[in-house]
């Protein structure tokens, strides 16, 4: 009874910081813009199955790929298993869900396997990070504080899987030495214990070593992961559900802007119905944006929100965009980083005090310079490799909409263009009715 209470008391602290950190992502939210309605559920679960629960983009680098790609799957597996510690933590029951018989047989001996591949699949990726110099790894924006979590992050799971391989281990020990029934079977375990040689209160004592370990390394994992990079274990099946459906190439255009410019070219285009989502202009103060593109956190979209959370900080997107292959500033992870960055940082008091709130920053130019911003060449190559989908060009676009609508600072050739197509009609700076002056001999030699 005391084990069941000590237990309700650890799972009651879990639930109370995970809600409290909930609760703050949740106010986080609230803060961002509105994104797109969340349609073609069928199509988004089909994305989903593929990307994520396949982990299809993993699987471009076929070794390491696959190591990740156990490491997943083995977790969806141990999920149950955890589930089932819980149930009997609260109960005081004992293997509660073997009552699903040989289902239960499959379900354990896959998630015993699967913690063996697990730890050898972290050993390898922590030996990597600590000992080889892999250069994705590096960069402006992966700071000590960043190696540090991945490390922090590994390391938990490589005692979670330990401490579960130690359970099953000396679960059957000590109920082979007690005579009791064992519910599951447990192939990696079962040869484990078959090399270990203690007494059987010593099998028992581990074993409650092991389950309670497992038991609060799995309380402190959860809680640990929304403020870690390993959050992407969360977010990263959702933002995949969410991933953007259109062509990668596609870019969003501005509803309200397009509809003004139709109007000053066809004043008619004024009576007509206006796109969905758009409100006709003056029927509310939702037509006028409060401001163009993105200057702050708060003008970012709770997809692009949702995006920066999810990402895993592989820099998968970074080694494959130009621009930073070629020297440039640009680095696609840093602006996603730099979003979720700031939003910690200025989260807190938008909360508090409401989207008026300022700190005397913004995203552009305390985190991302113009410089980074007018790098990128849309090519979406980092959208592309992301293997959660997450929409870098978004947020680049954004900005760069800010700068230019709002501050006018875009690059002077940039400037030259728009006037040009202010004045001519056209990106370079003849008149519309120069522009055939440059046919006319030829028109001449074809009379002659
Ligand atoms: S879209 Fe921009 S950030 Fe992304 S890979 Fe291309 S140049 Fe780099
Ligand atoms: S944005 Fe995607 S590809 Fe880039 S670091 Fe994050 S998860 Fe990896």
């Amino acid at each position: 009874m005391l084990k069941q209470y000590i237990f309700i008391l650890s799972l009651l602290i879990t639930f109370t910081v995970f809600g409290l950190t909930a609760q703050r992502y949740i106010g986080f939210f609230r803060m961002t813009r509105p994104a797109f309605r969340v349609r073609d559920i069928g199509r988004r679960f089909g994305i989903m199955m593929e990307v994520a629960l396949g982990q299809t983009k993993i699987f471009r680098r076929p070794v390491l790929g696959l190591l990740h790609a156990l490491v997943f799957w083995g977790f969806c597996v141990i999920l149950i298993g955890s589930i089932e510690m819980v149930i009997d933590g609260v109960s005081g029951t004992e293997k509660a869900l073997s009552f699903l018989g040989v289902v239960y047989d499959v379900i354990m001996a896959s998630g015993d396997v699967f913690a063996l591949v697990i730890a050898v699949a972290i050993l390898v990726f922590l030996s990597r990070r600590l000992f080889l110099h892999v250069k994705r790894f590096s960069g402006i924006e992966m700071k000590h504080i960043s190696h540090l979590d991945a490390n922090i992050a590994l390391t938990l799971i490589l005692l979670l899987m330990i401490s579960l391989l130690g359970m099953n281990t000396f679960y059957i020990r000590a109920g082979l030495e007690a005579g009791k029934e064992l519910q599951g079977i447990y192939p990696v375990s079962s040869l484990l214990a078959a090399r270990l040689s203690t007494g059987l209160n010593t099998d028992l004592l581990i074993h409650g070593i092991c389950w309670w370990s497992h038991i609060l390394l799995i309380f402190i994992f959860a809680n640990y992961l929304p403020y870690s990079k390993h959050f992407h274990v969360f977010m990263s099946v959702p933002n995949v559900f969410l991933s953007r459906l259109e062509p990668l190439g596609k870019v969003d255009i501005m509803e309200n802007i397009t509809r003004e410019v139709k109007i000053m070219m066809d004043p008619e285009q004024a009576f007509a119905s206006p796109p969905e989502g758009v409100e006709q202009a003056g029927s509310s103060e939702q037509a006028v944006p409060e401001r163009f593109g993105i200057l702050d956190v708060e003008d970012v979209s709770w997809k692009s929100y949702l995006d920066s959370l999810s990402c895993t900080e592989c820099g998968r997107c970074t080694a494959a965009c130009p621009a930073n292959i070629t020297g440039k500033k640009l680095s696609p992870r840093k602006i996603i980083m730099d979003v979720r960055a700031r939003m910690r940082e200025k989260g807190p008091g938008l909360v508090k005090n409401g989207r008026e709130f300022t700190d005397g920053k913004s995203l552009i130019r305390d985190y991302v310079s113009p410089e980074e911003l007018w790098a990128c060449t849309l090519c979406n190559a980092c959208a592309q490799e992301c293997p959660i989908n997450i929409n870098h060009p978004a947020l680049i676009l954004g900005m760069r909409r800010y700068l230019v609508m709002e501050e006018s600072a875009a690059p002077g050739e940039l400037n030259a263009m728009f006037s040009n197509i202010e004045n001519n009609g056209a990106p370079w700076q003849f008149s519309q009715e120069d522009r055939l002056l440059w046919a006319e001999n030829i028109t001449m030699n074809v009379t002659e």
